[in-house]
Formats: C-alpha cells, structure tokens, sequence
C-alpha cells in the first residue's frame, strides 16, 4: 500500500498543477487518473488562458440566457431534466446570485486569480512548459451580428471594471489584424493581454515537471471506493491498489 503526503485524484490540468506546485514545495504527491494524464476536459477546450473571460457564470441578465441554455442539450449550460431537490436548491442559489452586488464582490476576486493564473502560466512555458506552445498575442472575438458585437461589447465592458483591456474594432480593424478572417463580420473585440496554449500539452508538461520533482503519477488508476472515518478518508482503493495520504484533493472534473 501506498502512502503520501497528498493524493490527488484526476490528471486534468487542475490536478497536474496542484501536483506541480505541490511536489515543488517538497510535499509528497500521488496523482492518479483513471485513463491517461489529461484526457479529459482539459484534453478538448479551446486552450484560451484569457482574465477577461473568467467572470462569474451567474451576472445580472444571465438568468435571460441560462433560460435559452438550460434545456438545451447543445448549450455550454446544458442540465438534464430530473426530479431533484438537490438541484433545484442550485438553480435558486444561482438565481439569487444574479445580482450587481454578487458581481462586484465576485468580479475582482476572479478577475485577480485568473491574471495570478496566466502570468504562472507564461512563466511555466518559458522554462519547462516550451512544448506546450503557449502564445500569448491576444484574443480576438469575431462577431457576425451588429447584436452579438453589442453583446461581446458588453462582455468587455464588464471585464475592464475589473482590470482588464478590450479593443472594439469594426469590420475592416478585424480584417487587419486577421486577414484570414472571412464571411459576414461586422467588427469584434482585442484583448491583447490574453494567450493560448495547447491544452493537452500544457497538462503534459505539468504531469512531467510534477514527476521530475518526485511526485509519483498513475495513470489507468480509477477510484472505486473511498474508505471514511467521519471528515477523514483512511484510504481510496483503485484499481491499482490501495493508496493512503494525509489529504486527498478531488480534482477529478465535474
Ligand atoms: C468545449 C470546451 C471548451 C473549453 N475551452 C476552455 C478554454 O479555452 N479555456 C479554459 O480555461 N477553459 C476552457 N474550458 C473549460 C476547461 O476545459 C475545464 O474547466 C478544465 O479542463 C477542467 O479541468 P479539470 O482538471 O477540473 O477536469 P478534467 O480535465 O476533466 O480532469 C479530470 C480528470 O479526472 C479523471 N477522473 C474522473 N473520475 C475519476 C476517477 N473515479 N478516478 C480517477 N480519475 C478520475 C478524468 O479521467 C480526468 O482526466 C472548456 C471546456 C469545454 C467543454
């Protein structure tokens, strides 16, 4: 049986980099994952490392759009139908949480962690993250409706309260700075101060530099079980084998 200081349970890129920042402070890690490392949200998104997007879901008027989203299986909003007080308890925080006041104490809170986030970011990719092509020359919103430019400039308005940079540009501004952008575009919004990375890799990077630094990583090891003594877990059988730690951190998605 296995023991460490810290077992964290999903290889995403939330758990490489707990596991990363982790064993760098001389901590004793295990990171497991049921398939391989980084094959699961973080293996599929965008790769966009951008503040200016990381704004609470629930903002005044989002109960408007969570209304369209919410039965909708394609929507990023996406809750399947069911009988749950559980979840009906969720959706009336969220309701409740729709409110300036909310935005205003959440905002900068998220706004601060997320610019926290991109700078460890480029600093990663500047030394042992190379691989992970992260690139940080902006992001760039197209918008191909005089309504969704209103609403992307909406988006940017709320951002720059709370520090970030936005550029608003109109048909002939998006082309110059990206010229293979065609169709029917009306405008768009800079943010020069964004990056992006290849996902995957970023979580790769992350995994290895962790391991380097002793932490021991299994993949192909599934939680099956969890074996509890009031707030504590004794020990999380898997399928390979048992393992205990003083403290187990959940980071196995949502
Ligand atoms: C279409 C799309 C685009 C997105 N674009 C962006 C973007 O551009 N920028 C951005 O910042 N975010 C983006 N996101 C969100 C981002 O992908 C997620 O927030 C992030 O990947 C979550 O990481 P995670 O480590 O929490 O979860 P995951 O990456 O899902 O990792 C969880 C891991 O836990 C493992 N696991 C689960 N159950 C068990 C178990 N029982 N035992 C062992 N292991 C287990 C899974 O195998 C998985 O590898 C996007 C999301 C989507 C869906």
């Amino acid at each position: 049986m296995q023991k460490s200081d810290v077992l964290i349970i999903g290889g995403g890129v939330i758990g490489a980099a707990c596991a990363d920042e982790l064993a760098g402070r001389g901590v004793s890690v295990t990171l497991i994952d049921k398939g391989k490392i980084g094959h699961g949200c973080s293996y599929g998104n965008a790769g966009w490392i951008c503040p200016c997007h990381a704004m609470p879901l629930p903002m005044p008027g989002a109960l408007v759009q969570a209304g369209r989203w919410l039965g909708d299986p394609e929507s990023p909003f996406y809750i399947k139908p069911r009988a749950s007080w559980e979840l009906v308890r969720w959706l009336l925080a969220f309701a409740s949480n729709t409110t300036e006041r909310h935005l205003a104490r959440a905002g900068p809170v998220i706004a601060d962690l997320a610019r926290h986030s991109l700078g460890l970011f480029a600093q990663f990719a500047a030394t042992d993250g190379a691989s992970a092509d992260y690139r940080s020359n902006g992001l760039l919103v197209v918008c191909s409706s005089a309504r969704t430019l209103e609403g992307a400039r909406h988006e940017m308005e709320i951002a720059e309260r709370f520090g970030g940079r936005g550029q608003v540009l109109d048909a002939e501004g998006v082309s110059d700075l990206e010229p293979a952008v065609r169709g029917s575009v009306v405008g768009g919004i800079f943010y020069e101060d964004e990056a992006s990375a290849d996902p995957l890799r970023m979580v790769q990077a992350l995994a290895r530099r962790a391991e380097s630094r002793g932490a021991c990583v299994l993949p192909g090891a599934e939680v099956i079980s969890l074996d509890v003594d009031g707030t504590r877990i004794r020990s999380v059988a898997t399928t390979r084998g048992t393992l205990h730690a003083d403290q187990v951190v959940l980071a196995a998605g949502s």
